[in-house]
């Protein structure tokens, strides 16, 4: 089935085309055709299956025949992060380059006059986090009574962020006569209560088993202690072919010192955390998106949804206390079909995560030995001597990177003390020469 069989008009093709997408993806080859017939859809994907093409096509579609009036948009995409919003306004603007459309973007953290001044020219599309929309309907700067589709993108982020009961108030707001897309990685019961009570009858579509974990992705967990996680993170930095990476901690203040640790260390490396200010958040996404910062330290609320290409590797410095996000952590890598490394550090305190993470994935975890702690690390003497052994099966060779560790200095960091190491030598599984 190729894009021309959807239904999808001539500048909406043009568009596509010229993103280089050759077939629609499974969830949009599902999707599409039963938007563009109106219906409403709950959508079980996670991000990375191209699901947010599978909404934002067919609404190009339907809102190409019409206008906006002043500050009455007539279709609400929620967001559950700004990142997320941010990113769907880009693809909106990607495929809707040919089909005129005007679109706002409703954030915390950004100008309020601004968004108030694109709401009076008219904007067809509202792309907004809940808080942001509330805002200003309650400031009586929009009318939601033109809204013809709602799509509620991450629903079970939204659920994770408290967000339910916002996203009840702005759906009882809107029209009831509308169309409705529902988008989530899982279906817990909350969400499916969401579903019953704002869908009508709707269409089903599903990409991916809620437990999965993308099959392009391979897994590696590290038993550590607290003391250790710095240099153990570092040392696999060091060995594994990073060219870019998402580094996942479960606190905000472990966020901050972790990216200052590796800054330390001469690493490319920036933090990304909801307490930061808006702008600070996108510039850095930015500059990450451009190769300027190899590795972003980051919470899982700011890095939720968001979209980098050809991201090699994710490292749950810590474990979420939500199984659920490590299957959203780890769908960061492996995206489109390419080959993506996930790898995890587990401490003793945070066993009861690890199982909780084990049995949402259903499968075991490769375990990876990753040689003695390291009280003090100094600058790079000897580069032939780093400490990996690995326990359990064997795991497939990555390629040792070309290029220099992507640092900032030329320091590296290493082991001083060479008990339980192993150097590069023919004991050392290929995976790490
Ligand atoms: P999403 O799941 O919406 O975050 O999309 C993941 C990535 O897939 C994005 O970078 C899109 O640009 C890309 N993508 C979306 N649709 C297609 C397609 N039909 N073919 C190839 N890539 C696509």
């Amino acid at each position: 089935m190729s894009f021309e069989d959807l239904g999808l008009s001539a500048p909406i093709l043009k568009a596509v085309a010229e993103c280089g997408y050759t077939e629609p993806t499974p969830i949009q080859k599902q999707a599409i055709p039963s938007i563009l017939m109106a219906r409403d859809v709950v959508g079980l994907a996670q991000t990375g299956t191209g699901k947010t093409a599978g909404f934002t096509l067919p609404m190009i579609e339907i809102l190409s025949g019409g206008r906006a009036k002043a500050r009455m948009p007539r279709s609400l995409i929620l967001s559950p992060t700004r990142e997320l919003a941010a990113q769907i306004a880009d693809n909106f603007d990607t495929y809707g380059k040919y089909s005129k459309l005007s679109k706002a973007l409703l954030i915390g953290g950004s100008s309020m006059e601004d968004q108030i001044r694109i709401l009076e020219r008219g904007a067809d599309v509202l792309i907004a986090t809940p808080g942001r929309l509330l805002d200003l309907f309650e400031r009586g700067n929009i009318l939601l009574n033109d809204i013809k589709i709602l799509v509620i993108d991450e629903a079970d982020r939204m659920l994770d962020m408290g967000f339910i009961p916002d996203i009840e108030k702005i759906a009882s707001l809107l029209p009831p006569l509308r169309q409705t897309l529902l988008f989530s990685a899982t279906m817990a019961p909350e969400i499916k209560r969401l579903t019953a009570k704002f869908l009508s009858n709707p269409k089903e579509v599903a990409v991916a088993p809620p437990a999965s974990t993308a099959v392009t992705v391979e897994q590696f967990l590290v038993h550590t202690s607290p003391r250790d996680k710095n240099n153990i993170l570092a040392q696999i930095i060091e060995q594994e072919n990073v060219q870019n990476a998402f580094i996942f901690c479960n606190r905000k203040r472990d966020v901050d010192a972790l990216g200052k640790w590796l800054k330390s260390k001469g690493y490319h490396a920036r933090v990304m955390h909801g307490d930061m200010v808006q702008s600070a958040r996108t510039e850095t996404l930015e500059q990450f998106k451009a190769g300027e910062i190899t590795l972003l330290v980051c919470s899982d609320v700011a890095a939720r949804g968001i979209d980098v290409q050809g991201l090699s590797h994710v490292f749950n410095y810590d474990i979420p206390f939500n199984p659920d996000d490590y299957v959203h952590r780890i769908g960061r890598t492996g995206r489109a079909g390419m080959k993506g490394r996930a790898w995890m550090l587990a401490t003793k305190g945070e066993e009861k995560q690890l199982d909780a993470v084990q049995k949402r994935i259903k499968q075991e975890i490769a375990v990876v030995k990753i040689g003695a702690s390291l009280a003090t690390s100094k600058p790079d003497e000897d580069k032939k001597s780093p400490r990996f052994k690995s326990e359990g099966k064997a795991l497939p060779a990555t390629k040792k990177s070309k290029s220099p560790p992507r640092k900032e200095s030329a320091e590296l960091i290493q082991d001083q003390d060479d008990e339980n190491v192993s150097g590069f030598g023919s004991d050392v599984p290929a995976f790490f020469r």
